[in-house]
């Protein structure tokens, strides 16, 4: 049996105080990675322990079985699973565990406690039930990471929120993150439907080639080879972000809400194999929950707290050798939230109409130097020291002092005397200028390849390494070129464009 951390047991203390104080219906707020399973075996030990019986309802089939694992570790072995075909099914097991499709078409099980996990899925025939009068004196437990839904208030009465992201991260608990934000859709012209953008409309918006190519070359400038979740608006885009991976070299793995359990794992292990570098998948509840995703590629512009918390979820459990997440922002997501982590509301929506409320703290800051995001007060860069006030005049391109990154490496600029940063590594320029020559014949790319590559790197002319000998090119280098490759081609093609049309017209 796993014992609880602080902010289980202070979870379960406080819901403790609401059930004496005489609520029914409180709700739990526990970020992702918080251990929810664990608090819901406590609470259901407890009802057990007063000969209760109990009934734990998941939002989709395919939790039912991680649940029964997760119940069985803390030695609650009384399961019956509410399922057709399923082997655990037996109605007399004192702790049944049921999703929630499966329940509203079965008979309902006489039970005390009924703990509702991810809470703010909303399904109307079972929030029927509880209400009937029957369940009055029911003591009905919601679970969730984001109990923001509209209206949840009218089915729950209590709200305890225990622990925040922020507090798990300074708890070290969750990954601490960094967002960038290198690009900013047009989403003029996108409507917006039950609180979200339209989603046809925004595929439209989002899925042209110029901003999927971008995704891919700032993956290689900025993502570092992390193992990376990609995310789409629907799943025509999920794919193209695949295909330009795929088409750039970079093995990349795809999910949505038609794969199955088994490719699922399939997709899973080579991740972590690191077979796949990147998996795109369309958001759904279960892709990538117990994952080691490093950096996420957020390309689905979201208005809903909720969608936007789950997909920065999937990258804040914390592992071995991980010092952080990188969030790349394609979706100016910061612009209508923030950072992840000030998103907050202290009571449950009642469903009334509200007016546009105001934002209690303002947005973050994008750095021009380096396209990260940092807090609005910081007047300097904490990701490449860049001095808003200083002005570009001060950034000295020379050889050897602080080296001009191109736009949006998400690196730190300073290099020390005689070195380049390439994304997160320090190469001497000798050495840099072995990779590009050893690319530059490798490839037969033409005279003076080399020579330009470096002074788009370091600003400087390579002469007084002209004769160094070649070297193998580094990842990070190779990445570096790879994301100029796309950048220019792209560069090259939209510059056609105009002359084009012009042609057309006469
Ligand atoms: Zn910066």
């Amino acid at each position: 049996m796993r014992s609880l951390r602080p902010h289980q047991s202070h979870a379960l203390d406080r819901l403790l105080r609401s059930v004496a104080s005489g609520k029914r219906r409180p709700v739990v707020q526990l970020p992702t990675g918080a251990g929810k399973t664990i608090l819901a075996g406590e609470i259901i030990r407890r009802a057990r322990a007063k000969g209760n019986r109990a009934l734990f309802v998941v939002p989709a089939l395919s939790l039912i079985d991680q649940t029964v694992e997760s119940f069985w570790r803390d030695d609650i072995r009384e399961i019956g699973v509410i399922q057709a075909d399923h082997p655990m099914t037996n109605p007399d097991r004192p702790v049944q565990i049921a999703s929630v499709q499966s329940l509203i078409r079965r008979p309902k099980p006489d039970v005390k406690l009924v703990i509702v996990d991810e809470c703010h899925v909303m399904n109307r025939a079972f929030l029927e039930w509880l209400a009937d009068p029957s369940m009055r004196d029911v003591i009905v437990v919601g679970l969730s990471a984001t109990p923001w839904a509209q209206g949840m208030g009218k089915h729950y009465d209590d709200l305890i929120i225990c622990s925040t992201i922020r507090d798990l991260i300074e708890a070290k608990y969750l990954s601490p993150f960094r967002v960038f934000a290198p690009a900013h859709p047009d989403l003029t012209g996108v409507g917006t439907v039950a609180g979200d953008f339209q989603k046809g409309q925004l595929e439209a918006a989002m899925n042209k080639s110029v901003l999927v190519a971008d995704i891919v070359s700032t993956w290689f400038r900025m993502g570092e080879g992390r193992p990376t979740l990609a995310f789409g608006v629907d799943r025509a885009h999920a794919k193209h972000i695949q295909a330009q991976f795929e088409a750039s070299g970079i093995p990349c793995g795809y999910v949505d809400a038609y794969t199955t359990m088994d490719e699922r794992k399939v997709v899973r292990d080579k991740f972590h194999r690191g077979e796949y570098k990147i998996v795109s998948n369309v958001g759904c509840l279960t892709t990538g929950t117990d994952w080691d995703v490093r950096c996420i590629i957020d390309a689905r512009p979201t208005k809903s707290e909720i969608l936007l918390t789950q997909i920065y979820g999937r990258g804040l459990r914390i592992a071995e050798g991980k010092d952080d997440l990188i969030i790349l922002d394609h979706a100016d997501n910061y612009t209508r939230h923030g950072f992840v982590t000030d998103i907050f509301h202290d009571k449950l929506d009642d469903g009334t109409p509200k007016p546009p409320k105001k934002r209690s703290q303002p947005l973050p800051k994008e750095c021009p130097k380096c396209s990260y995001l940092r807090p609005p007060k910081l007047a300097q860069c904490p990701n490449c020291g860049f001095k808003a006030e200083a002005g570009p005049s001060t950034v000295e391109t020379a050889e050897g002092s602080l080296s001009e990154v191109v736009r949006g490496t998400g690196s730190k600029a300073t290099a020390p005397k005689g070195h380049v940063r390439i994304g997160k590594a320090v190469i001497h320029l000798a050495d840099f200028y072995g990779m590009l020559k050893k690319r530059c014949r490798e490839r037969n790319y033409r005279e003076g390849w080399a020579a330009n590559q470096y002074k788009e790197a370091v600003g400087t002319w390579p002469n007084k390494y002209r004769d160094v000998p070649e070297k193998p090119v580094s990842w990070e280098v190779d990445c570096w070129l790879k994301a100029n490759l796309i950048r220019h081609a792209h560069a090259r093609k939209t510059q056609k464009q105009p002359a084009g049309e012009a042609h057309a017209g006469t």
